[in-house]
């Protein structure tokens, strides 16, 4: 990024200003209702754009006026922003596409506007605006935003996700709430009866020029990515957007009967699981019309009730960060808040992110996810796993970088699924994945491990799991010197996991029983609901810590426990 957003000398302008929002409407009187547009980039099924269609008619008693509107937050570009070049290339791919919504039902567009928008919305509010938002699940950031937005803005948050806000006991019941929810008509608004109402980009206007000289910045997602030099890196990224999303769905549900083969295999799911995930992550699609499409169209069949237990994941995962914003900052079980903190190695942290681990699998997941911005659930699983039980680093970090990278990157689910992995719930069982395990039963022809780590290509197959183990002359014989070209591994697999389960199992018992504490168990938001919490404290909370001696299988992945036990019959 080149424009400091702090450094007023060269910040851009807030846009639009207020001359221009009064000049959209005759008086006060006559402005209609702003539809602020963040992570609902559609206009099909969407709960804001339904309500301001309603509450713009009974507000005019004429015909309704609607303004679509989409603040670009310097907040997210930049040095201050936490997403990666990519993704918010994909999320500008997915502005341009709502814009061509809109027009395709005959609506002038979609008004981009550029600042913080309390300030930008503040403006629209004293014009006579009213303005209305499809409530959205956030980290700490969005979470005081959305807040300032409705006591000094007086902006609307509607729901229409299908989550359980304000409810004492939010899980009992929730699969029934989330089934009806996806039952339930879509949100609708009829373009005929509304008029839309656009404040235009210039397209005339050059971001670069205008920066700094107090000139007309009009912000389109191409000014945007030249003033905040928006460069993406990686490859292989989809094409964002409604239209791109849909595809997807179509050609995915064609071929819904193969997914269970694909869902592990690295290489496979690249192009075997459905690849909506940034779509869902941005709203391009609803996840119900997702789940309406599917029903409607996939052959019965284990692909297809898989697939739709996933959606149900999508949104537990999302419950739990409503039910407890602290997921993405603190252990969910007090007991294992800082667990690991002491063993920080900045060196470890490095060879991780950077594939250079030694452990293959890991590494070459790590490079993919850096190149790509995507990795199927069981390599970010093992990312995870190996990072936290065995590298025994900051589970935040890691959590963190995921987060830059993913092009999925969604907080409700990347930061309760890292500590789900990582075992801070304090749920018995750990899921304590093997690197060398995956790499024989997920990529036995090493085709995903030589296409991300290439230096490893000369070696026989039957090395890729554990290339420290290759004998010399073999080393010599294919050019390939671990050590070298490649490296041994950071750690000692067997030792450091040992190490690891004696302190997590040494915590376990307490851990356990902090779960019958009530605010512990609403935090954990397991799908069993308190109940669950307080079955597992009796069970465990007490107990002696689990045998670290070797008495369960060395080579296995063990503790597959997941809270999902409800939606888990076809895992
Ligand atoms: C450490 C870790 C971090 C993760 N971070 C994210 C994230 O930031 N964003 C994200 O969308 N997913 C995340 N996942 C879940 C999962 O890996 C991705 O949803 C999935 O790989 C996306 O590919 P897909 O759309 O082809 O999935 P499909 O298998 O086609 O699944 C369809 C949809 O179901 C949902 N879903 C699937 N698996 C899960 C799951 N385990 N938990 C919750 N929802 C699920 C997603 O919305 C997904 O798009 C994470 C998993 C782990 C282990």
């Amino acid at each position: 990024m080149d424009a400091g957003a702090d450094d007023d000398s060269t910040a851009l302008p807030t846009v639009p200003d207020r001359d221009a929002i009064r000049s959209l409407a005759g008086s006060p009187a006559e402005a209609g209702t702003v539809v602020w547009h963040r992570e609902d980039l559609r206009i099909a099924d969407n709960p804001a754009l339904a309500a301001a269609a309603d509450s713009a008619a009974a507000k005019a008693g004429t015909d309704p006026t609607v303004l679509p509107l989409f603040v670009f937050d310097p907040a997210f570009y930049g040095d201050r922003g936490t997403a990666c070049d990519a993704r918010i290339a994909f999320l500008h791919d997915c502005l341009r596409d709502l814009d061509r919504q809109y027009r395709d039902v005959g609506a002038p567009g979609l008004t981009y506007a550029h600042g913080d928008p309390i300030e930008v919305l503040a403006r629209f509010a004293d014009a006579g605006w009213d303005i209305v938002a499809t409530r959205s699940v956030t980290g700490r950031y969005g979470l005081r935003r959305d807040e300032r937005a409705a006591e000094e803005v007086g902006v609307r948050f509607v729901d229409g996700d299908g989550l359980v806000r304000d409810a004492d006991r939010p899980r009992r019941e929730w699969k029934a709430a989330i089934e009806s929810w996806l039952a339930a008509d879509p949100f609708d608004w009829d373009p005929r009866r509304v008029a839309v109402e656009r404040i235009a980009a210039d397209p005339g206007s050059d971001a670069n020029v205008d920066r700094g000289r107090g000139g007309a910045f009009a912000p389109t997602p191409e000014s945007v990515a030249a003033a905040y030099d928006v460069t993406p890196e990686k490859s292989m990224i989809p094409e964002g957007g409604r239209a791109a999303g849909r595809d997807r769905l179509e050609s995915f549900v064609a071929r819904i009967g193969d997914y269970p083969g694909n869902v592990s295999s690295p290489v496979d799911a690249r192009e075997g699981t459905s690849g909506l995930s940034p779509y869902l992550r941005f709203g391009c699609l609803s996840l119900r019309e997702v789940h309406r499409y599917v029903t409607e169209h996939a052959p019965d069949g284990r692909g297809r009730s898989m697939f739709v237990s996933r959606l149900f994941w999508n949104r537990h995962y999302r419950q739990k960060l409503v039910d407890w914003p602290g997921w993405l900052d603190r252990a969910v079980n007090p007991v294992y808040e800082g667990f690991n903190r002491d063993r920080h190695d900045p060196e470890l942290v490095a060879a991780w992110k950077a594939g250079e681990t030694g452990f293959p699998m890991v590494d070459a997941s790590m490079r993919c996810l850096r190149e790509t911005g995507w990795l199927n659930f069981r390599m970010r699983a093992l990312c995870a796993s190996v990072y936290f039980h065995v590298l025994q680093q900051p589970w935040r970090i890691g959590a963190d970088h995921f987060y830059e990278h993913l092009i999925d990157a969604d907080a409700a689910i990347n930061y309760t699924q890292w500590q789900s992995q990582c075992g801070l719930v304090g749920r018995p069982g750990l899921r304590l994945y093997n690197p060398r395990k995956q790499v024989r039963d997920q990529d036995p022809d090493g085709e995903f491990v030589t296409r991300w780590v290439p230096e490893l290509g000369p070696l026989p197959t039957e090395h890729l799991d554990r290339p420290e183990r290759t004998p010399l002359a073999v080393q010599a014989e294919c050019g390939v010197e671990i050590g070298e070209e490649y490296p041994y591994p950071v750690v000692d697999f067997e030792a450091a996991r040992e190490a690891f389960e004696r302190r997590y199992y040494d915590a376990h018992p307490a851990a356990a029983a902090r779960l019958a504490d009530e605010p512990i168990a609403r935090r954990a938001s397991l799908s069993g609901g308190f109940d669950a919490a307080r079955a597992i404290a009796e069970e465990h909370g007490t107990a002696a810590p689990e045998a670290t001696d070797g008495s369960r299988d060395r080579e296995g992945d063990r503790g597959r426990q997941t809270d999902l036990s409800a939606f888990e019959a076809d895992r």
